[in-house]
């Protein structure tokens, strides 16, 4: 089968298709023949080697996938060939025609869901749910603010807590991200890269300051955002790229909270909850994860570049 390879961590370009052997599923195993593989800016720290999770050279990059069942392994009762699914987390990277995974880590896909849809469910709604639900826990009417609104978890977190019946600000750079925020749920868009954006937000809560903040960029708003939380708020810290100060008085005035997440570190029995959750919500239409962009596969180069850009537009994915 075609897949990427990286052979030594780097810039994009060390993504190179390869021939590799078909995978084989072993006991509790399923392969997957992938019809589109999400990107996420996770999978690009790994492969830069900046990332302190370490794999093993070479390797397939690729967490997030969907396709059909392929072939099961002794003991999986629950898949049969030819049944659609999404990938959540694989064992040979889902950069490929096919990848193995244990058949605890992959999902039905509704028919009416696409697979380059499906390669945009796993990190993104998981992360979004994690961090709303079981970091933060807001209560329907509380105010919620999604920093950095326009990509795949932001779209998520928009679509998640609308439904929930949270009041819901979005962020993005730019015009057509901020109406892509509006059209999944977000009851507000904001300029986070117009100077003063953030008095414009606390303007929208009535000075009252919001209730919940789902942080994607730490290192540059951890700071500010302790200055608009309400009283007993809650900061998820979701993703951070570099230090930052804060004055931690803004926190202590309000009895506020910082508490940070990871996916890496998801209990199986909270990861359990979160698919249950995710698969109802994509069978009722609830959540449409909103693909951006589809490359094909040795385009990967490309995606990994395009998911660090500004401007994002919900999921990026690739087409073996
Ligand atoms: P993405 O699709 O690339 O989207 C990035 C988002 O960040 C966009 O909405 C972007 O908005 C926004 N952003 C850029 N500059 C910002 C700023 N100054 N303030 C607020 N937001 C800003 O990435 P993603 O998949 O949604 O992931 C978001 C972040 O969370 C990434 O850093 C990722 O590594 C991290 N993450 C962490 C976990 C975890 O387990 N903790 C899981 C998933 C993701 P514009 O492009 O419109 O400027």
């Amino acid at each position: 089968m075609k897949a990427i390879q990286v052979k030594e961590p780097g810039a994009p370009d060390v993504m190179r298709i390869a021939e590799v052997p078909d995978p084989r599923p072993g006991p509790g195993q399923v392969v997957v023949r992938v019809r589109a593989a999400g990107v996420n800016p996770v999978d690009t720290y790994i492969r830069s080697g900046a990332y302190p999770l370490k794999v093993g050279l070479p390797y397939t990059p690729g967490i997030d996938g969907a396709g059909e069942i392929a072939s099961v392994g002794e003991g999986v009762k629950v898949w049969k060939t030819g049944q659609r699914c999404y990938i959540a987390g694989s064992l040979t990277g889902t950069y490929a025609e096919m990848s193995l995974c244990m058949a605890a880590n992959v999902h039905p896909l509704p028919e009416h869901v696409s697979f380059s849809q499906g390669a945009g469910v796993n990190v993104p709604y998981a992360t979004a749910y994690r961090a709303l639900f079981q970091r933060a826990n807001p209560r329907p009417g509380d105010m919620v603010l999604v920093h950095g609104a326009s990509g795949g978890v932001g779209i998520a977190a928009c679509q998640l807590g609308r439904a929930a019946g949270l009041r819901v600000i979005g962020t993005a750079s730019s015009e057509r991200g901020r109406r892509l925020v509006l059209e999944n749920g977000a009851h507000y868009a904001a300029d986070h890269a117009k100077a003063g954006y953030m008095t414009e937000v606390l303007n929208i809560t009535g000075g009252e300051g919001v209730a919940v903040i789902l942080e994607m960029l730490a290192n540059v708003n951890l700071d500010h955002d302790a200055a608009i939380l309400a009283r007993n708020g809650t900061v998820v810290v979701i993703g951070s790229r570099g230090r930052v100060e804060i004055d931690p008085r803004n926190l202590m005035s309000r009895d506020a909270n910082v508490h940070g997440m990871s996916l890496l570190s998801l209990p199986e029995e909270d990861a359990a909850v979160i698919h249950s959750a995710l698969a109802a919500g994509l069978e009722n239409r609830t959540l449409r994860p909103v693909v951006g962009q589809e490359l094909p596969l040795e385009r990967a180069p490309e995606s990994h570049q395009a998911v660090m850009r500004p401007g994002a537009y919900g999921k990026i994915v690739l087409v073996p």
